[in-house]
């Protein structure tokens, strides 16, 4: 039988790159105009640090093995993701069997979620879930799939300033409530939310309910102590690529006696709760930039002229005495001076950006920096579209967006931003800035220069 079907176009619209950027192909400029780009976007992604890059390198060819294998090769890969596993745990002070590598935030959220219904579902038993309305989507929609599913579902809204209230918290809890989870840190804004009370409200009122964190922005930028302050969380998700590792790469911390349905089924991988071959460059990598953060969040204590940050809530803050790098088998570099230096940063770029553009306001707690992580500041600018702000920005060579990246390109206005209480134009006019430890002064004081001008032409426009 002959096709009288016309032929496939032969020429695509986009050519397809012969080579990738890597390999000489042509990836997007570093450069504009021999002007360095200038990247205030690290809650979207951060860079992988070099120490980071150098650790994981081998573990692509020289030592390649596959962790179950029981050869010479493949237990040194089982070696490197042991040691690996116990640099994560210290960061978060907890027990290296709790820490469960995934490929992600996303990915530990859904497990932490589905894990813990999915056996109220499979019993046919009902069970209540507290979340809020500021959540990320990888627990928002996971939330609304398991309502779906026939779990009772509560979606706290924040407070205008995207905090969670304590009492209307209390409120919500219920005798069938079973799992919580609530975010440390917003994306957005920034906002630290008040776990720990939240966690000892929800054990008071039932010992057996399940407090799972969301701490994606939080890690690297607080310190966490799972033994201490945060000994009520059961269950606490982090990402690699937050944190100066590679995209791809995450941890689930699963406080041991917690019951966890697997969501993987295969091999007898990370103790039988997620099957597949591990990532084990992914993971040495996630290794290395733990110790390297430890050493990073201690640096601020070694400075006793700096305030720790945040000041109200050292709920979150450890006080306990930390090992050093050279302990911990690290080299001691550091990549910049601690959280406090940071925040001072992202305070310089906010007041100077408040002092010199009419109209301006932050979205998120107020109070100064203190119940913000150091490096995020939302900015909402009065009769300006943020998505022409950030063309404008990006032909200026500032990476900058307005909510969490995916939602990049997307028309809707921020959920987050919505359910604070502003309206959709207000929503639509914000920008969020988030510096990594790798920003510079000189870097801030160009976009100090460079902002005003840019956002009075676009209020000309208008
Ligand atoms: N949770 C929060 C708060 C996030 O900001 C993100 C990513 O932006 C995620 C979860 C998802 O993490 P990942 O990109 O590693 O899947």
């Amino acid at each position: 039988m002959t096709s009288t079907s016309p032929p496939l176009t032969t020429t695509p619209l986009i050519p397809y790159p012969q080579k990738y950027p890597g390999e000489g192909g042509r990836g997007p400029p570093a450069k504009i105009e021999n002007m360095d780009r200038i990247y205030l976007d690290a809650n979207a992604t951060t860079p992988v640090l070099p120490q980071v890059v150098e650790a994981m390198r081998p573990f692509w060819s020289e030592t390649f093995g596959n962790p179950s294998s029981a050869h010479h090769a493949g237990q040194r890969a089982r070696s490197a993701v042991d040691h690996a596993r116990t640099s994560t745990a210290r960061l978060l002070n907890c027990s290296a069997k709790e820490i469960i590598f995934t490929s992600g935030g996303t990915e530990s959220d859904n497990l932490a979620l589905n894990g813990v219904l999915q056996t109220y579902l499979d019993n046919h038993q009902p069970a209540h879930l507290i979340t809020t309305a500021i959540e990320h989507h990888a627990i928002l929609y996971t939330a609304q799939s398991l309502e779906r599913r026939g779990i009772q579902t509560t979606y706290l809204a924040p407070t205008r300033e995207g905090l969670i209230d304590p009492e209307a918290f209390e409120a919500a809890l219920r005798p069938e409530t079973k799992l919580i989870s609530i975010m440390l840190a917003n994306n957005e804004t920034g906002a630290i939310q008040p776990i720990g009370k939240l966690a000892r409200i929800a054990k008071a009122y039932n010992p057996a309910i399940l407090v799972h964190t969301d701490a994606v922005q939080a890690a690297a930028k607080l310190p966490i102590d799972l033994s201490g302050a945060l000994k009520n969380i059961d269950l606490l998700s982090l990402s690699g690529h937050k944190m100066y590792a590679p995209q791809g790469t995450g941890i689930l911390f699963v406080r041991t006696g917690v019951t966890l349905a697997a969501q993987l089924h295969g091999g007898p991988q990370e103790r039988q709760r997620r099957a597949g071959t591990e990532n084990v460059p992914g993971i040495v990598a996630l290794g290395r930039a733990a110790g390297l953060a430890q050493d990073w969040l201690a640096s601020d204590a070694r400075q006793p002229e700096n305030s720790v940050i945040p000041t109200t809530q050292s709920s979150v803050i450890s006080t306990e005495p930390r090992e050093s790098e050279a302990d911990r088998g690290g080299s001691g570099e550091t990549c910049s001076s601690g959280p406090a230096q940071l925040a001072t940063l992202r305070d310089r770029l906010e007041s100077g950006l408040l002092a010199t553009i009419p109209n301006t306001h932050i979205n998120g707690p107020s109070g100064g920096s203190t119940n913000r992580t150091p490096n995020t500041t939302n900015l909402r600018f009065d009769n300006i579209d943020a998505e022409a702000l950030l063309i404008a920005l990006d032909m200026q060579g500032i990476a900058a967006s307005f909510g969490a990246a995916c939602q990049s390109g997307a028309t809707e206005p921020s959920h987050v931003l919505l359910a604070m209480g502003l309206t959709p134009t207000e929503a639509r006019s914000s920008l969020r800035l988030s510096l990594s430890r790798l920003t510079t002064a000189e870097e801030i004081d160009r976009t100090l220069t460079l902002l005003p001008p840019t956002i009075a032409r676009l209020r000309s426009l208008t």
